[in-house]
């Protein structure tokens, strides 16, 4: 299983193991076993009720952060296999990564951090890692999914330094400005390989953008005039999927061979190594780096800054703002098990805990979850 590991690779071997001891799986590897508790979690379930950029009652045609999970997850299997890395813990941080998600996508995020800046803040990064390290109730001997170090720190993308510091040793490389395994690297750009591609796809299906507009875009434009120069002919869905697959595969190949080269030149010997790097050694080449900038760009002007995905936003700000107060000012208005658990925390570490709660609460919905209680907490002609 592990022979043709590279030896930066992260292993068994050299795992820093999990917070609670558990005797190894017999016929799985650790992180294999970390995918599979990651897949049958409440959480990841939930994650096909969330919004990417559209919200999901929107089309059924659209990604969610379950396909966007699955999508990221096969982007960075690729990668890691090409590079000899540990393609099981790249899939097991795919899917965890948006675990901690809010609902309504960033519009979600912004609003709960907001309302939490007296209280610590809201990182969805850091709440994915509350939820495979506190939030799922699932086994007898402990909290969480007591998931490998490994699979942990791939989870914990970015984090604040304060909120860092209360992390031990998961903390440390927000302070230290070290790196994490390749593995982890590697998955935060399979993230933004994938989100840029399928937003291009899901941006032109909802009729948001327009194909002119992306013949701007060098990363759009190339491939779609070798496409339409070798079949003209085609029509405009299937010219689009020539295109977007063209787009993934030239980001995938130029991070693959540019990754490839800086650890060769490292000479890097081990995953050591690798953590203790000051910068990254999964990176696209200069000039791809610059095309994905001039995407990134493009879509944050024209799409994700469209009037109409403005509009749901605003609503889901409206939401999750009305929700949050009401529920900070009645806990009595959570169901009893949400509650209790408020009272728990107000108990532990005062209005921050209480608060915690609440934001744990809203996190969890999904879109539509969210709707709805919405409407049965303000709507008087609603059921409750
Ligand atoms: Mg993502």
């Amino acid at each position: 299983m592990t022979s043709t590991l590279a030896r930066y690779a992260a292993s068994d071997a050299t795992s820093r193991g999990r917070r609670y001891q558990e005797a190894s799986p017999r016929h799985r590897s650790e992180y294999q076993r970390d995918r599979d508790r990651i897949i049958h979690c409440a959480a990841f379930r939930r994650l096909e009720y969330k919004t990417q950029v559209f919200v999901n009652h929107e089309g059924d045609l659209y990604r969610t952060r379950l396909t966007h999970s699955i999508e990221v997850a096969q982007v960075a299997r690729s990668i890691a296999r090409a590079l000899s890395l540990n393609e099981d813990l790249t899939e097991a941080i795919a899917l965890a990564h948006d675990l901690g998600h809010t609902p309504f996508g960033h519009a979600g995020q912004d609003a709960l951090n907001e309302k939490m800046r007296d209280y610590g803040g809201f990182e969805h990064n850091l709440q994915s890692l509350r939820v495979v390290d506190e939030l799922e109730e699932r086994y007898a001997e402990f909290p969480g999914l007591n998931l490998t170090f490994e699979s942990r720190e791939g989870i914990l993308k970015h984090c604040s330094i304060p909120n860092a510091k209360n992390l031990g040793e998961l903390g440390q490389r927000f302070i230290e400005n070290t790196q994490p395994s390749l593995e982890a690297q590697l998955t935060n750009l399979a993230d933004e390989i994938a989100y840029n591609s399928h937003d291009v796809d899901d941006g032109l299906r909802s009729g948001l953008i327009e194909i002119e507009q992306l013949q701007h875009i060098e990363l759009f434009s190339a491939p779609y005039n070798t496409v339409i120069e070798q079949y003209p002919h085609l029509n405009e869905r299937r010219t689009i999927y020539e295109v977007v697959r063209r787009i993934i595969g030239q980001q995938v190949n130029d991070l693959i061979e540019t990754t490839s080269d800086i650890l060769q030149e490292q000479q890097t010997a081990d995953i050591d190594a690798v953590r203790h790097s000051t910068k990254p050694l999964v990176m696209f080449s200069k000039r791809m780096c610059e095309m994905n900038l001039e995407l990134k760009r493009f879509l944050r002007n024209n799409l994700y800054r469209h009037y109409r995905v403005h509009r749901m936003s605003a609503k889901a700000f409206t939401i999750i703002n009305e929700l949050f107060d009401a529920f900070i000012h009645d806990i009595r208005l959570l169901p009893p098990d949400t509650a209790a658990r408020s009272r728990i925390l107000e108990n532990e570490q005062g209005i921050s805990g209480k608060a915690r709660a609440v934001a744990d609460y809203i996190a969890g919905m999904t879109d539509r979850y969210a709707i709805r209680e919405y409407q049965r907490v303000f709507h008087p002609l609603e059921p409750t």
